[in-house]
């Protein structure tokens, strides 16, 4: 029931309540009337009769007492009067006439008890009420009853009964409550009008509201409010109208512009307050995850900061990360979640293989099966491979793997929210790969592009402990160009630098990963090789010389060699300080340049001497 008719039916049953109250209240009213009227009536009748039969009795005429009888019988309202004898009257004064008998118990009960009584008798077209009273025997009164009775005091002489006709009354009181009623049932309409014409507009309006405020409660803020009401009834519904319209705007263009600072899936949702509230929230993580990474050390950290947010943000439970150089075409694992990568590992010196990163798409296996030939070798597994392109050297591709369609697709929904952190992530890698490259660069010489003597210091300052504690070897070379300065002078810088590039491509193809080729001044270099044999150095040394010395360098329509000064000393054979040692190095490639140039020379104590 809508709220209009309950107030409808309030307002009914109000009246109705009223109108039965008082319905109820006058007919007890009309009949307590009717009754008292009566019983008055009666009691003046009974005693006009009492003092009428007395006169007749002191006058002698108690024999025409018929005639006085049957005139107060005809009397307005009396339909039937009648007197009854005492036994002790009988006795005394015989029957009386013959409409002077015991009619009926009450007459009894009224000349044995001395009691009046009283009866209502009431059909649908009548109502009587009978007055039975009796005359009770007194030496007090005027006359004396006992001058002419032969009874005590206190006995009843007789009685007098009465019946009145109470219908009249009761058919007025009939009347009053049919009047009252109809009167009521004027006003319950004329009530029930009113409440409908003037509180129907408001009920429209509430239902107005209702409607509205539900929409609003689910981000709707489209509903408008309309009313026939004038006046405040009107003004709440263009203030509400007002309203609506203002958070229409604010929350649509804040779900706009939030949508520029983060992607999200199509199928948003409808509240513009909630999709705002979890735009804001994607926002601050991403925010706080990219402040967090911010502080990463190398792109490393950064690599394990992301995989931490797959498997715990996002509960990827089964993934790999990789990178890949754009430069080399190599794809390389990161990190995975299972031992082995469903992932074909022949994509790794081929990336062009995955899919996902030649075609720079995000590659769905339930939108199309076998999509990816590396992937689709492993078995039946749904996958999802991801790219981000973090600069013209890098992508990362994330893939990531699930048993069933309906796990990939609950995965599916995530990738925006995953992208986005990535996306936020992608400008931080990059620095930290220009920061590496940056560094790489300060740690490199720019012209033979191996490591420098600031990379040398650095080294030496983190390795020296662990060399020592772990009594690594070092056999360290000191190599210098014989009288570089001629060739500088005779062909030019430029003619010097090849010289000197050329030394570093010979440097370079003479050690393993594990030494080091270091350009330790301008045409000097120093090497170093890791758990180094003496014979294996003497071989080396010996071959980086010749080889030196074999190459033809042809300027200014001239050929020239040249050769190379070897100095070598041992760690820790020579000296337990890799410095130390160093400088032995250059104090035999000193003994070596004096003693002729071209020439290995091996540190001894006794160098140091002279
Ligand atoms: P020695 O046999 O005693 O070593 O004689 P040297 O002429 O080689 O003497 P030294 O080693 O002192 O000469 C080094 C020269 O190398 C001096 C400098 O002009 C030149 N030099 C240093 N760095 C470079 C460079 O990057 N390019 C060129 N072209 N020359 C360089
Ligand atoms: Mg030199
Ligand atoms: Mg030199």
């Amino acid at each position: 029931m809508n709220t209009n008719n309950k107030v409808l039916l309030i307002v009914a049953l109000m009246f109705i309540g009223l109108a039965t109250a008082t319905i109820i209240n006058v007919a007890i009213n009309f009949r307590e009337y009717a009754y008292s009227n009566a019983i008055e009536k009666s009691k003046m009748t009974a005693e006009i009769v009492r003092d009428g039969l007395t006169a007749h009795m002191v006058n002698g005429i108690m024999d025409k007492r018929e005639f006085f009888l049957r005139n107060i019988a005809n009397s307005k309202d009396v339909e039937d009067l009648w007197i009854v004898r005492s036994d002790s009257v009988i006795d005394q004064y015989g029957n009386g006439f013959k409409n002077e008998i015991i009619r009926d118990e009450i007459d009894k009960s009224v000349l044995k008890e001395g009691k009046s009584v009283r009866k209502i008798t009431e059909d649908a077209e009548r109502a009587i009420l009978r007055v039975s009273i009796p005359y009770v025997a007194t030496a007090y009164g005027t006359p004396n009853c006992l001058q002419c009775h032969a009874v005590q005091e206190g006995d009843v002489l007789g009685a007098i009964s009465m019946e009145f006709n109470i219908s009249g009354i009761r058919h007025a009181g009939t009347m009053t409550i049919a009047k009252i009623f109809g009167i009521n049932l004027l006003f319950l309409l004329i009530a029930i009008f009113i409440t409908n014409h003037y509180i129907k507009p408001y009920m429209h309006l509430f239902h107005n509201l209702q409607q509205g405020i539900k929409k609003a409660h689910l981000g709707d803020f489209t509903y408008r409010f309309t009313t026939q009401l004038k006046g405040e009834g009107k003004e709440v519904a263009e203030e509400m109208n007002g309203l609506f319209e203002k958070m229409q705007d604010a929350f649509g263009s804040i779900k706009d512009q939030l949508r520029t600072f983060v992607a999200r899936t199509n199928i948003s949702c409808s509240d513009p307050l909630h999709e705002a509230r979890s735009i804001i929230n994607e926002l601050s993580d991403i925010y706080k995850f990219k402040k967090t990474i911010e502080l990463e050390h190398d792109k490393y950290a950064i690599y394990e900061r992301i995989t931490y947010l797959l498997k715990n943000k996002f509960e990827l439970t089964h993934f790999a990360l990789y990178e890949v150089n754009h430069a080399l075409k190599e794809r390389k694992l990161i990190y995975i979640t299972q031992k082995k990568s469903f992932c074909a590992n022949k994509a790794d010196n081929a990336a062009l293989e995955c899919r996902a990163y030649r075609t720079a798409t995000d590659i769905i296996s339930t939108d199309f099966p076998q999509l990816c030939s590396s992937c689709t070798q492993n078995g039946k597994l749904e996958y999802a491979c991801l790219p981000f392109t973090i600069n013209n050297d890098f992508s990362l591709i994330l893939s990531i793997s699930s048993t069933s369609k309906e796990k990939l697709g609950d995965i599916s929904n995530k990738i925006i929210s995953i992208k986005n952190f990535l996306e936020a992530a992608k400008p931080v890698i990059e620095s930290k790969i220009l920061m590496d490259i940056l560094r790489e660069s300060s740690l490199r010489d720019g012209l033979t592009g191996i490591f420098n003597r600031r990379f040398l210091e650095e080294y030496i300052e983190q390795e020296q402990a662990e060399i020592q504690r772990e009594g690594i070897a070092y056999d360290i070379m000191m190599i210098d160009i014989d009288l570089f300065k001629q060739t500088n002078d005779n062909y030019g810088h430029d003619a010097g630098d090849i010289v000197i590039k050329t030394l570093s491509e010979i440097l370079k193809s003479s050690i393993r990963d594990s030494d080091m080729a270091v350009r330790y001044g301008g045409e000097e270099f120093l090497i170093m090789l890791r758990h180094a044999q003496h014979e294996a150095t003497m071989r080396i040394a010996s071959k980086i010389q010749a080889d030196f010395r074999e190459k033809k360098f042809y300027f200014n329509n001239e050929t020239f060699t040249k050769t190379l000064s070897i100095g070598i000393a041992r760690l820790p054979h020579d000296n337990d300080s890799i410095w130390k040692v160093i400088k032995f190095a250059d104090v035999a490639l000193y003994e070596a340049k004096n003693t002729g140039r071209d020439k290995i020379v091996e540190f001894t104590p006794e160098l140091c001497e002279g």
